[in-house]
């Protein structure tokens, strides 16, 4: 190619990015033009593909584990050692959904959810055409998810919108353009993550999801977080918060604290302000980049 033509395409590939930054609302881009230290985990990814497909792995998968630490099978080596949280401790959560916890007595935590050998595609199998709330009657598509099945970083929202439903993919609308602009604003490719929902079936007129809703669907949610094991969720306002974490704290309060994932408490939720609330408040729009850089300087070890 031409060098002045190069050059031209690279200044409007700059003034692109540019755009984006102060969509975000952003000013102080000289820190973000840096790359991503931390490259797509691609040996996990490859590890845990090949620990989904081994018979060791499904063995170990029928085994109970010790009391109380779990040693995963080699594929699965974590950077830290995991002590389960006993029932005690879960108990204590304050639940969103009054005495059936999502994270008590009814979701005992175990082997599989710690470390599943389960791929997406048999949670997708096991979902089929799914029936199990009220929500399946006015949905067109089911909208899984989509992204990278050894995603380093999983983002969550609580449920499509009238553009997602229409495609069954997520976060493709108004909101989703902002997500993306705001995944590639800390160096990543929306390919590199996982998108999902709290439910996959569209609540009518873009009501939030009814606990009744919630309590069906978020088990497979739980199951796509095990099967990814990413290191960081990013849970995209109050729904989506509320559920991963069992709680009725408001977003407000919550947003930019690092918290355990409950059911694995190695993998980390970020709770921030959901993009379709800062496309309505775009006020919102600096405090949820600062969040987004604690996105990535904790992708890049540096919290
Ligand atoms: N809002 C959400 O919470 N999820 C989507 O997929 C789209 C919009």
């Amino acid at each position: 190619m031409d060098p002045r033509e190069e050059l031209r395409e690279l200044i409007a590939q700059a003034k692109e990015h540019l755009r984006y930054y102060s969509e975000l609302g952003l000013t102080r881009i000289g820190e973000i033009s840096a790359p991503a230290a931390s490259e797509p985990k691609f040996e996990d990814c490859v590890e845990k593909q090949v620990a989904e497909t081994t018979s060791a792995a499904s063995e170990l998968k029928r085994q109970e584990p010790p009391a109380s630490t779990i040693i995963p099978p080699p594929q699965f080596i974590p950077k830290t050692t995991i002590t389960m949280p006993n029932k005690q401790e879960n108990a204590a959560v304050i639940s969103l959904f009054g005495e059936s916890s999502l994270f008590g007595e009814s979701a005992p935590l175990s082997a599989e959810t710690q470390y599943s050998n389960e791929t997406l595609e048999d949670i997708r199998r096991d979902l089929g055409d799914c029936q199990r709330c009220k929500l399946f009657s006015t949905r067109t598509n089911i909208v899984f998810g989509e992204g990278s099945p050894c995603a380093d970083l999983m983002f969550v929202g609580e449920g499509p919108g009238a553009d997602e439903d229409a495609t069954g993919r997520p976060f493709v609308g108004r909101a989703g353009q902002l997500l993306t602009k705001m995944i590639e604003a800390i160096d990543l490719k929306r390919e590199e993550v996982y998108i999902a929902n709290v439910v996959k079936s569209r609540p009518p007129g873009n009501r939030a999801p009814e606990s009744d809703e919630v309590k069906a669907c978020i088990p497979f949610l739980f199951r796509q977080i095990a099967a990814i094991h990413p290191k960081l969720i990013v849970a995209l306002g109050n729904p989506a918060m509320q559920a991963l974490l069992d709680t009725k704290i408001g977003i407000t309060k919550m947003r930019g604290q690092l918290q355990g994932y409950p059911r694995i408490p190695e993998i980390k939720v970020l709770p921030t302000f959901h993009p379709a609330y800062l496309l309505r408040s775009p006020d919102k729009k600096r405090e949820a980049w600062e969040d987004l850089k604690k996105v990535r300087a904790f992708l890049r070890g540096e919290l």
